[in-house]
């Protein structure tokens, strides 16, 4: 008989997903022009082109039968000293190879990390509004996802944190710059998170892994930088991906990095090697790993971001809608103009208008847009939004 937990899943599609197929076939229908498409988290500019260039140099020069071989299960030695060392470089770590593991993008590093240091009945905590995929990411590994509602400016909200960390909480999960609400977790916030932690470490007795999600690491506005939250709290293992920084999202990069002082951090990779066995994940290939490794400290252009984010912003709060300004990513999350944000964005179709309502992200209320589109769709978009808030909500 079929499997009932991963049927019962199919009626629970991502609702991302499916707007963004309601979008492709209603460009088909009236016109890509004519479709104002906000949905989807998927790159718009290409990639570096130095990125280009070492594959193109590896695919002319290097030994075919060698760069198309089998990775080692953890991922290629020379790979992950060289993940070690720009890590180390950029952030003042002292990672070493046998701290990473090569995955396919963020997906599989935290897939990888949660079942590393979770088991059945654990409880992982997580900050709304989130990624909705952490549901499948935690319940796969048979652990339970327990959701700290949103603090002022959608920092951490320490006094529900606190109600909720209990004896059966093994890991935290962050996402900084977060994906759907744009925000940065500032110094302060990841200071108070890592003392919290390290108190109840010492209350329970046993670990409470940071599992920090960071594929926007790299898209921060301002000036900026994202500080870097192995650098509060040893127990951390950081997930990153290419997908964004390096607009790669179909070559399935990534990896996890354990803090050399975490515990067990010796066992964390090689216990992702176990994990891999069983899920059939086997690294990502072998070429785009050496690829990666020639271009660490690259990323595209990602200007156009910082550009959409800032006329986005002037112009929904020109319009009224409650806002925060994001610092990072390139998503926005505004509160939407009625207490139901389907029932909105439901409304917001109609004028071809593509938002994501906020439940999913388990944040009532809000709708997400992304905004990873070029600037000139940014500009239509914005006399759009404006008769829709105005003919709808006066
Ligand atoms: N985590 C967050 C917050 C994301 O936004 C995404 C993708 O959009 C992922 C993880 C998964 O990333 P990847 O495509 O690298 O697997």
């Amino acid at each position: 008989m079929i499997n009932t937990s991963y049927k019962a899943m199919l009626g629970g599609k991502s609702v991302i997903r499916q707007l963004s197929e309601y979008a492709t076939a209603r460009k088909a229908q009236v016109g890509a022009d004519h479709v104002y498409d906000f949905s989807l988290g998927n790159p718009s500019v290409p990639t570096a082109p130095e990125f280009t260039e070492a594959m193109l140099d590896l695919y002319a020069h290097d030994d075919p039968v060698a760069l198309h071989g089998y990775s080692p299960s953890l991922g290629i030695t020379q790979v992950r000293e060289a993940v070690a060392a720009s890590l180390n470089q950029r952030f003042g770590m002292n990672y070493t190879y046998e701290h990473i593991f090569m995955t396919s993008g963020a997906a599989g590093a935290l897939s990888h990390a949660l079942r590393a240091v979770t088991k059945p009945g654990d409880e992982v905590v997580t900050f709304a509004p989130y990624f909705p995929e952490y549901h499948p990411y935690v319940e796969g590994t048979g652990a339970i996802l327990r959701v700290v509602e949103p603090g002022e400016h959608f920092q951490i909200n320490f006094d529900a944190l606190e109600r909720t960390l209990n004896p059966n909480v093994t890991a935290v999960l962050i996402n900084t710059p977060n994906n759907p609400s744009g925000v940065v977790y500032s110094d302060a916030t990841l200071t108070k998170l890592a003392a919290i932690l390290s108190a109840k470490q010492t209350e329970y007795g046993h670990d409470i892994f940071l599992i920090s999600d960071e594929p926007y690491r790299e898209i921060v506005f301002d000036g900026q930088n994202q500080p870097y939250p192995s650098k509060y709290y040893a127990n951390t293992l950081s997930c990153y991906s290419f997908s964004k920084s390096l607009s790669l999202p179909g070559e399935r990069i990534g990896y996890v990095a354990a803090h050399p002082q975490c515990t067990d951090a010796l066992l964390i990779a090689p216990i992702c090697g176990q994990i891999s066995r069983g899920t059939g994940h086997n690294c990502p290939p072998s070429s785009i790993q050496l690829g990666v490794a020639r271009v660490l400290d690259k990323t595209s252009d990602l200007r156009v971001y910082e550009t959409n984010m800032n006329l986005l912003y002037d112009a929904l709060t020109d319009i009224g809608f409650s806002v925060e300004r994001p610092g990072g990513t390139f998503y926005i999350f505004p509160k939407a103009l009625e207490a139901d944000a389907n029932a909105f964005c439901m409304k917001a179709k109609d004028y071809d208008l593509i938002l994501v309502p906020s439940d999913s992200f388990g944040c009532p209320g809000y709708f997400r847009m992304a905004y990873c589109t070029t600037t000139e769709l940014v500009e239509r978009t914005i006399p759009v939004l404006r008769k829709f808030a105005h003919e709808q909500y006066g």
